[in-house]
């Protein structure tokens, strides 16, 4: 189940206007906004705009919303022009992973060559 937005949580405060954000897409249940610290040319996250912890909480919640949220990642990429030339879609989970906001998001990354595996 969706959870309420939550006052702490950084991508709420985003969905609800109080942060800033580069928004490049939206839809009735996600948004799509330029990380902050891009780590290649193209760099956006896609976030459902419910509050869930991670991407496999919210895929086992909201499993239409997280396919909305998988839908998006192509639809940023082909709007950014990365998706000839091939592109990542990464969803952190865990702080072992390097998740450091706890409201699920896609990154959406590319624009330049991407080496696997992953650091
Ligand atoms: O996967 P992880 O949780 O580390 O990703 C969080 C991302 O949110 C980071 O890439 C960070 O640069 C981004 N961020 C942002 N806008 C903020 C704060 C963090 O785009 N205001």
């Amino acid at each position: 189940m969706a959870e309420e937005p939550r006052s702490d949580c950084l991508f709420c405060k985003i969905v609800a206007g109080e942060v800033p954000a580069q928004v490049v897409r939206e839809t009735e249940t996600t948004l799509a906004f330029r990380d902050i610290n891009p780590q290649a040319p193209t760099h956006v996250l896609v976030i459902p705009k419910a509050h869930h912890p991670d991407g496999a909480a919210l895929a086992a919640a909201a499993p239409e919303i997280a396919a909305d949220v998988l839908r998006e990642t192509g639809e940023v990429a082909a709007q950014e022009k990365i998706a000839g030339s091939g592109y990542r879609v990464v969803l952190n989970t865990g702080t072992g992973a390097g998740q450091t906001v706890f409201h699920a998001h896609a990154h959406v990354i590319g624009g330049r060559g991407l080496e696997w595996p992953p650091g």
